[in-house]
């Protein structure tokens, strides 16, 4: 495995993989891998012949309340994962490497990104846009692998490629559980036990909503009462959002029609987390 940390030798390195005719499958991250970040890297690896994982922790998609000194970080770990993972190149650059000076500019994601998650967390989708397109031209033409855990980073990051025509195939990779059903987060270690125990309302929610639509439930109003009188029922647990909405605008449903998107963010102490899931209707 190469390690690079700088956009030249990232470029020059994958510029001379695809002269010579190679794929490459490229899994953007901010660390502390864990079995999500993994299935991401190991799709990756089954369906390109060059694997490049990125590992930064973006402070731009942070706001000034939140938790960018915290965020965990592994890099020994991540290094040896990676290795393990048959990871090809990882590029782990500084804050200044990415960023640069001054860095004003920024993408302007736009409604898609004012929604749900961007609604509690102002210019957060602009930060991730900004980073990613960044990313994308330096990975130049390429399969990128993203989860379905972050359902609304997904939906911005394939808009963005489309509406700048960047030659990148998004591939969306579906949510990796705990065996008790929460989605894994590099933000799990933050919970306390008491808390962890409590962010188990989160899938029992999203999946309580399917079960529902799929029983033959179309109000939207009727599955959001679902989903909050789950997550209510835990006293450590505040709700920031929760939605049912369409999987590509991620505008509001009223009823419920050929699919849907479930999402929800809650806090727990300082943790916000955050889960969905798509229901479709028609088989
Ligand atoms: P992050 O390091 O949290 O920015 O995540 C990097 C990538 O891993 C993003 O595309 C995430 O959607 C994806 N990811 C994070 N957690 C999971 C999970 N539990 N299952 C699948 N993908 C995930």
């Amino acid at each position: 495995m190469r390690i690079v940390t700088t956009k030249r030798e990232l470029r020059e390195t994958l510029g001379a993989a695809r002269s010579a005719g190679r794929s490459i499958g490229f899994a953007p991250t901010m660390g502390a891998l864990h079995d999500g970040h993994a299935s991401l890297i190991e799709l990756a690896r089954a369906e390109c012949d060059l694997v490049l994982v990125s590992i930064f922790v973006n402070p731009l998609q942070f706001g000034p309340a939140e938790d960018l000194a915290r965020y965990p970080r592994n890099e020994e770990g991540d290094r040896e994962r990676c290795r393990s993972l048959g990871v090809d190149l990882l590029f782990l650059p500084s804050v200044e490497e990415m960023l640069g000076e001054p860095g004003a500019i920024r993408i302007e994601v736009g409604p898609l990104g004012d929604r749900l998650c961007g609604a509690s967390r102002p210019g957060h989708f602009n930060g991730v846009a900004t980073i990613v397109a960044n990313l994308f031209d330096l990975s130049g033409r390429c399969t990128a692998y993203f989860g379905e855990k972050d359902a609304q980073q997904l939906v911005v990051i394939r808009q963005l490629v489309d509406d700048l025509d960047i030659p990148v195939t998004v591939v969306g990779c579906p949510t990796i559980r705990e065996p008790d059903g929460l989605a894994m987060s590099s933000r799990n270690v933050y919970l306390s036990p008491e808390e962890r125990s409590a962010a188990t309302s989160l899938p029992r929610a999203v999946f309580g909503a399917r079960d529902a639509i799929a029983a033959g439930e179309r109000s939207a109003e009727a599955v959001q009462a679902l989903v909050r009188a789950t997550i209510e029922a835990e006293p450590l647990a505040e709700i920031d959002y929760l939605a049912v909405v369409d999987p590509r605008t991620l505008e509001d449903l009223d009823v419920i029609g050929d699919d849907a998107l479930i999402a929800v963010a809650v806090r727990f102490g300082d943790t916000r987390l955050i889960d969905n899931i798509a229901v479709s209707t028609v088989s």
